[in-house]
């Protein structure tokens, strides 16, 4: 089979291309993909910032009867250095049942199941109920200015009218407590980093000299690692931890449910150990100290540090929320200034969920779907600004014991060669069912 119906050729050949960003360099991936679709019987549309980043828009026409849907995904991958690999990162060799290297999962193996969808519907002959639109971005991986920012704020027309679309990161298989849950992300956190400038005297190293800059320092690195911020139930995580909660078997469920206690959640979580952490970033704004600056001799005590932190809000709140709470719990004088915010998308529109939900149903019966909050940020803040609801829908099967999380950006990311081509059937039953009603 050639690679216009086969995801498995068609994910070896994209993993191939090296793609790693930075610097990304799509355009010969870009340019494989268009020939694909053009050969398929597509027109393809190439929008580029720099020509060496470009994107590709591609549509299947509808009949009208529905509005336009979006399927999109990232070309770019991550860097593989500092990892061993137990099979080349580059080759897309296939060994033990799954297809090797960087990208399988994230995301150029989920690209190649809505390619191959589309490319199946487009040779059927089949007409969706809405246009279906397709775009290929690159530069995901770092801050998507030459991808999903670039296309949604100067080509946004392209997307008219389009309410939901699908994405990255949902729709795999997770097991928790002998059960088969599939998250599915509707909603993400949103990046704030902070600089705080920490203020104290200056001196002569020979000299003792107390709570300057660093002592000032050092209590609020402490207080940020032994203390955790407020807890903040928002609706779209007490839907997935009731959704979580209803799969599991006692005593696991009450467990679980219990992180909807605000009064308890911080408990559970520690109970929780490991897995404790996923959700204490979806019910908390959360901050690390990435960034320490200061002092360049080693006889002068600095009178100046500064430290820059990695802050991630839950959706809509805003970030003087997080430096208030910061403040609550710093236990020195230090201001704290914003130096990026990039908001996310706010409201969840859910409407979507009970179909895809129920296609997950019908291709694993034990399927239990989540509607499901990431902590890392997606091209789905730039498309959330042009109205669309975004939802990580490119689903497989993964087998127990192998974590998605896991293996994204890691060494031996790899997918189960089923799992694309169940990838592929659960996505063109999306096309079927979308819009019926
Ligand atoms: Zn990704």
């Amino acid at each position: 089979m050639s690679f216009h119906q086969n995801p498995v050729a068609l994910l070896q050949k994209l993993i191939r291309f090296n793609t790693v960003n930075p610097p990304g360099d799509e355009a010969g991936c870009i340019d494989f993909i268009k020939n694909l679709l053009e050969e398929a019987g597509f027109e393809t549309t190439i929008l580029a910032k720099n020509p060496k980043r470009p994107n590709l828009v591609t549509r299947l026409p509808g009949t009208g009867e529905a509005p336009p849907f979006l399927l999109y995904g990232h070309i770019d991958v991550v860097t593989v250095g500092n990892q061993e690999w137990q099979y080349p990162p580059f080759e897309g060799l296939i060994r033990e049942g799954f297809v090797w290297g960087r990208g399988a999962l994230d995301m150029k193996g989920p690209l190649a199941m809505m390619l191959t969808a589309l490319i199946r519907c487009q040779t059927n002959g089949y007409k969706p109920k809405g246009d279906l639109i397709l775009a290929v971005v690159c530069d995901e991986e770092d801050e998507g200015l030459y991808g999903a920012d670039f296309l949604t704020e100067e080509h946004g027309d392209l997307f008219e009218g389009v309410r939901y679309a699908i994405g990255e990161i949902g729709g795999f298989s997770m097991h928790v407590s002998g059960q088969r849950f599939y998250p599915i992300m509707v909603a993400e956190k949103q990046k704030c980093t902070l600089k705080a400038t920490i203020k104290g005297p200056s001196g002569h190293g020979s000299l003792p000299l107390r709570n300057g800059a660093m002592a000032k320092l050092g209590i609020l690195l402490n207080n940020l690692n032994s203390q955790k911020l407020p807890i903040h139930i928002t609706p779209v995580v007490k839907r997935m931890i009731e959704g979580f909660a209803s799969g599991m078997s006692f005593p696991a469920n009450i467990i679980v449910k219990q992180l909807l206690n605000p009064f308890l959640a911080d408990l559970v979580i520690d109970l929780l150990g490991d897995n404790g952490k996923f959700f204490e970033s979806v019910l908390h704004h959360t901050v690390n100290a990435t960034i320490v600056s200061g002092g360049d001799k080693i006889n002068v005590v600095p009178d100046q540090i500064t430290l820059e932190l990695d802050g991630r809000l839950l959706p809509g709140a805003h970030p003087s929320e997080l430096i208030r709470e910061i403040n609550r719990i710093k236990g020195t004088d230090i201001d704290f200034e914003v130096t990026t915010y990039i908001p996310g998308p706010g409201e969840v529109d859910l409407a979507l969920f009970p179909l895809l939900a129920s296609i997950l149903k019908e291709f694993d019966q034990k399927a239990i779907p989540v509607p499901f909050l990431i902590g890392g940020a997606t091209d789905a803040r730039y498309f959330s600004k042009l109205g669309i609801q975004t939802y990580g829908f490119t689903p497989m099967i993964l087998p127990q014991g192998m974590d998605f999380s896991k293996l994204v950006h890691a060494a031996n990311e790899r997918i189960p060669v089923e799992a694309l081509e169940f990838g592929v059937n659960t996505i063109c039953q999306l096309f079927n069912k979308y819009g019926l009603n």
